[in-house]
């Protein structure tokens, strides 16, 4: 497949055109599920669309699909803009997170239906689904009903569904939400391999970060039907585009704390209101930030560490402290909020103790409070 574009798509439901919301936030958004969502997907190119409940990433997959139409703007596919065709007509594949096989018909009759309903000869059937059945592990599958799978093997036959017929585009939605932690795990692996080996163009959509990290080559954030950040993994885990970006990618979330800029001797300090933590602001942000200005400062919990004796600088109590085995956890009171940061296995602390907190510099990201975005 050549390159897949979305060019200014927006999304509203007929529903909003009568007045009728599903919710606040649909009203708030006055009925547009997705906004000018425009990004490409490489030819071959592994990409997550990843977000929070209701903004808007299953909206896009159906509408890529065919099976919602478009408010406005258009899906190319090279320069052919597909938006127009039905969805028989677009060579997707598409495996949604209910499995929807069919209960009387084998693994096998499962995995044929698509090509029998296009007249194919059995023996390229059999050629399509002995290439699949082994990606997917599902070879010993092949001649059980539906209702004899587990969950985990139902969505393996649920995929090799949609890949047997090689589409140009293979969509999924939420593949691996109703699997257990061991069995999303082994999928996720699976469906990783198997893109490497059929190099098809794939889409995901799902609202766990882990999953869209360790999956995508790039990934879409999305909030409130509009597109936040695409980029690869890293990029959008250490260079987010805003703070709704920062907060939402990595676990545990990125602290981020609402601070006033003050003069310090040669340079500047970042103080917090109700605190006494004064941290040094990093050189790189001298030419952007002034005295009295209000900044959110974002700082990954592994990116704080407590101070040794010899290094100057202000202390803050420990409010919680949790021992997690291989790392332990703590807060540290700033003000009305929590600062947390993960501190090695081998030293200890207790709840209440002050601590003299040290930032790593090259680490930290500011954001403008009015906009979250991202200063400098
Ligand atoms: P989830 O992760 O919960 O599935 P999502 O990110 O996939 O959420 P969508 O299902 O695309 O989000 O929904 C985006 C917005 O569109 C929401 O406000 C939702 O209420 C609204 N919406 C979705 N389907 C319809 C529909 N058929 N009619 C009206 N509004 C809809």
């Amino acid at each position: 497949m050549a390159q897949l574009r979305l060019q200014g798509v927006y999304k509203r439901y007929d529903n909003a055109e009568k007045g009728i919301f599903r919710s606040r936030k649909a009203k708030q958004q006055n009925g547009y599920a997705v906004e000018n969502l425009t990004f490409t997907c490489e030819d071959g190119e592994f990409v997550g669309i990843l977000g929070p409940s209701g903004c808007g990433k299953t909206t896009t997959l159906r509408m890529l699909a065919g099976l919602e139409t478009i408010t406005a703007g258009g899906i190319f596919i090279g320069e052919t803009r597909i938006n127009g065709l039905l969805p028989k007509d677009r060579n997707i594949g598409l495996a949604f997170e209910d499995y929807a096989l069919y209960p009387p018909l084998t693994v096998y009759e499962n995995l044929a239906f698509n090509m029998r309903a296009k007249d194919k000869p059995d023996a390229e059937i059999k050629k399509a689904i002995d290439y699949v059945a082994p990606l997917l592990k599902v070879e010993e599958l092949l001649d059980m009903k539906p209702s004899a799978l587990s969950g985990g093997q139902k969505q393996r036959v649920n995929i090799a569904r949609a890949i047997v017929r090689r589409p140009g585009l293979l969509l999924l939605d939420e593949p691996l939400s109703h699997l257990d932690g061991k069995m999303r795990q082994q999928l996720r692996h699976e469906i990783k391999r198997m893109h490497h080996e059929i190099k098809c163009t794939t889409i995901i959509v799902t609202h766990d970060q882990m999953e869209a990290m360790s999956l995508a080559d790039r990934i879409v954030i999305m909030k409130d039907g509009n597109l936040q950040q695409m980029g690869e993994p890293l990029e959008v885990y250490d260079n987010p585009a805003n703070e709704f970006v920062a907060g939402f990618i990595g676990e545990p979330p990125m602290n981020l704390l609402s601070s006033v800029i003050a003069r310090a001797d040669r340079g500047f300090l970042f103080t917090f209101p109700g605190s006494e933590l004064r941290i040094e602001v990093p050189s790189r942000y001298h030419g952007i930030v002034s005295e009295g200005q209000r900044v959110t400062l974002g700082v990954r919990p592994v990116d704080v560490m407590v101070a040794d004796g010899l290094t100057m600088g202000s202390e803050a109590p420990i409010a919680i402290y949790e021992n997690l085995g291989d790392e332990r956890r703590m807060s540290v009171r700033v003000g009305d909020g929590l600062l947390n940061m993960t501190t090695p296995g081998d030293v200890w602390y207790e709840k209440g103790q002050p601590v003299r907190l040290e930032f790593k510099a090259e680490k930290t990201h500011l954001f403008d409070p009015a906009t979250g975005k991202r200063l400098g």
